[in-house]
C-alpha cells in the first residue's frame, strides 16, 4: 500500500517535471521568434533609411534649381532603379513631380507600366495626382518622409492607397528620417521668404 502510494509520487513528480521541461523550450522558442523578428525589423529599416537618404540627395538637387525640394527613388530588388526630382517649377509643369518622374524612370528599365516589385521612397507624402499614379503603376509598397497636412493622398487628406473601392492597395511606411525631410522643407521656405523681404 505504501509502495504503491509511493510509486504514484514518482510518477506525478515525473509528470510534472516533464511538463515544465516542455513549457521552458516553448517559452525559449517564442524568445528566440521575438528577436528573430526585431532584427528583421531593424534590418528593413536600416534599408529604408539608406533608400531615403537617396531621395533626400534628390531632393537637395530640385532646391538648387529653386524648387520645392521633394526627392524620390524607386527600388526594385534591394536596387535602385530611378531618381527623380520636383522640377515643377524647372519645367513649368505639375507633371514634373518627383514621383512622376521617377515612375517614367523605373517604367523605361523594367519594360512595363506595371512596377509590381518596387518600392517608392519619397521624402513628401505625395499629392493626389502622384498617389493616383502609384496605384495606377501597382507600386506595392511606399516609404514616406514627412507627411504633407495640406495636399497629401496618402490618409492626411484622403487616403488613396486604401480606397477599398480600388483593385489596387498600397503598403505604407511613415516616418522615415521624418526630421531630415520636414527640415529640408522648412529651410528651403525660410530662405524664399528671406529673399523676398
Ligand atoms: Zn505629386
Amino acid at each position: 500500500m505504501v509502495d504503491q502510494r509511493e510509486d504514484q509520487e514518482i510518477q506525478r513528480e515525473k509528470g510534472e517535471a516533464t511538463r515544465r521541461r516542455k513549457w521552458e523550450m516553448r517559452q525559449e522558442r517564442k524568445r528566440l521568434q521575438a528577436q528573430k523578428q526585431a532584427e528583421e525589423e531593424k534590418r528593413k529599416r536600416r534599408q529604408d533609411e539608406k533608400f531615403m537618404r537617396e531621395a533626400l540627395r534628390q531632393a537637395r538637387k530640385a532646391a538648387a534649381l529653386g524648387d520645392v525640394p521633394i526627392g524620390c527613388v524607386i527600388v526594385c530588388r534591394d536596387k535602385i532603379i530611378a531618381r527623380g526630382y520636383n522640377r515643377r517649377n524647372a519645367d513649368k509643369t505639375v507633371l514634373s513631380h518627383a514621383e512622376i518622374i521617377s515612375i517614367k524612370k523605373a517604367c523605361r528599365v523594367i519594360g512595363d507600366w506595371r512596377l509590381e516589385e518596387c518600392t517608392m521612397y519619397v521624402t513628401l507624402e505625395p499629392c493626389p495626382m502622384c498617389a493616383g499614379a502609384i496605384v495606377q503603376a501597382r507600386i506595392p509598397r511606399v516609404v514616406i518622409g514627412s507627411k504633407n497636412p495640406k495636399a497629401g493622398c496618402a490618409g492626411s487628406v484622403l487616403d488613396l492607397f486604401h480606397e477599398k473601392g480600388f483593385n489596387h492597395q498600397v503598403e505604407l511606411e511613415t516616418g522615415v528620417l521624418e526630421q531630415d525631410c520636414t527640415e529640408l522643407l522648412q529651410e528651403f521656405f525660410r530662405e524664399l521668404r528671406q529673399k523676398r523681404t
